[in-house]
């Protein structure tokens, strides 16, 4: 049986006719007869256009925090809208969101709202080469920041066109992209401590922006290295460089307080988007009074969108529901077990793996030692992990087909979800060989 069921793939070629690759965002698209189409979810399961329902582990590729058609998120943002949802003017629950965020994020004083994880991160690096007055930013290969063209470099290219790790070949992940702009970025390994200290030494003091994601969210989840981080902050400060958390996948799930929480670290900002508004479009950007205190005086932030009634909305009820109740933390401890169980079927299994991220957003290498960068990543035997996925979707469970894509819960992947999806790996994983 294919991934994609007689519906889907007639789905595909009709909406091949009107829409490039048949998709309104490439990423969606798994391949010819092989990319599912989605009728409904909820709760932890998602239902495609043949009628199977799967334990959905993509969570919409992170937003999806507390589970699919939440009623509480969704009936708020049905009451809101009644009362109009566009207005060119403030009103007064984005102010309360604004204040929720700084209250729950240790390093955001100020915050402005944006609609995608895109305009948070184009967004923030304005505003922090705005205040440096530099133009340079150095972002770590394997990290993706949106689809804008200033981050745009070195995220899902073959690693062999990186060029060597001690001087890396900035790569454009697409055509279009301004050749004039690769001026403007500098490319590093993630976790390169010796690579980062030597850029600081050359470049520091021209550089705006170091921006990254705190682990890799999109390349399998690798975690930051101990001390990577703090790294970055101690020499971004000493050199005066705008310090650019992107939390837009880890933000308001793995904690609270997003990674800054969770790893202890004060970046000078930080993005959000996905599970702030669990699926609606709802985004923000935000951190040190000082540095966002320019918005407006000279530097430009905006948008049409940027206070969207049901985005607001979505955000207020997720925000509150996230302090009202230890949703995180619940989330996090399912996600460990399942993790640690994943462990255990590959170990018994005689499967090497990598096991890497934290309970509600992990992933795992396979085939590999150690991984500490996209470059070690590619070593791991991703069509291994293709067929696992392809294998364990006939069984009713739904990782990314992506490998690089993590495993998403949200609050209602309960413990039997989780025993059930245990089952299925232990069997696809006796079944599939390497
Ligand atoms: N930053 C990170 C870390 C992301 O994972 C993504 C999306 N996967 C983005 C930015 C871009 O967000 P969006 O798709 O909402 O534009």
């Amino acid at each position: 049986m294919s991934v994609a069921g007689p519906n889907s793939q007639s789905l595909q070629k009709r909406a091949q006719k009107v829409l490039p690759l048949g998709v309104n965002s490439n990423f969606r698209y798994w391949g010819e007869e092989i990319t599912p189409y989605v009728q409904k979810a909820k709760g932890a399961y998602l239902w495609d256009v043949d009628g199977r329902r799967f334990i959905d582990y993509r969570m919409a590729f992170g937003p999806i925090i507390l589970g699919h058609a939440y009623d509480e998120v969704d009936n708020r943002v049905i009451e809101e809208i009644k009362s109009g949802v566009l207005f060119a003017m403030t009103g007064e629950l984005e102010v309360r969101v604004a204040e929720m965020i700084t209250e729950m994020v240790p390093a955001v004083e100020m915050v402005r709202l944006a609609c995608s994880g895109t305009e948070a991160t184009m967004h923030a690096i304005r505003v922090a080469r705005a205040y440096t007055g530099r133009d340079i930013i150095l972002k770590f290969e394997g990290n993706y920041h949106g689809m804008h063209d200033h981050a745009l470099w070195s995220t899902y290219a073959p690693t062999e066109s990186y060029g060597n790790r001690r001087s890396p070949i900035p790569v454009p992940a697409s055509s279009g992209i301004p050749k004039s702009m690769r001026e403007f970025v500098i490319t590093l390994p993630f976790n390169d401590f010796e690579g980062f200290e030597r850029v600081m030494k050359s470049y520091g003091d021209q550089i705006a922006a170091v921006i990254t994601e705190p682990c890799q969210g999109n390349c399998g989840a690798i975690d930051p290295q101990p001390g990577f981080l703090d790294l970055i902050r101690k020499r971004t400060e000493e050199h005066g460089i705008v310090f650019i958390l992107d939390e837009v996948k880890t933000g308001f799930r793995i904690a609270n307080g997003g990674a800054q929480e969770y790893y202890g670290i004060k970046p000078d900002l930080a993005t959000y988007a996905k599970a702030l508004g669990n699926g609606y479009p709802v985004a923000a950007f935000g951190g040190k009074r000082e540095i966002m205190s320019i918005i407006g005086y000279g530097v430009a932030q905006g948008g049409t969108y940027t206070n969207n009634k049901p985005g607001v909305a979505a955000a207020y009820a997720t925000l509150r529901l996230l302090k009202e109740k230890p949703i995180l933390q619940t989330i996090q401890k399912r996600g460990q077990r399942l993790m640690d169980g994943l462990k255990d079927i590959f170990e018994e299994n005689n499967v090497p793996v990598v096991m890497s991220g934290t309970g509600a957003m992990f992933s795992f290498a396979v085939g590999v030692e150690a991984v500490t960068c996209q470059r070690d990543w590619s070593k791991s035997d991703q069509d291994y992990y293709l067929k696992l996925v392809e294998a364990a979707m006939e069984q009713g469970v739904m990782p990314d087909h992506d490998a690089r894509e993590p495993w998403f819960l949200c609050y209602e992947h309960t413990d039997a979800i989780i025993d059930e999806t245990l089952n299925v790996y232990a069997d696809v994983v006796k079944k599939v060989k390497r």
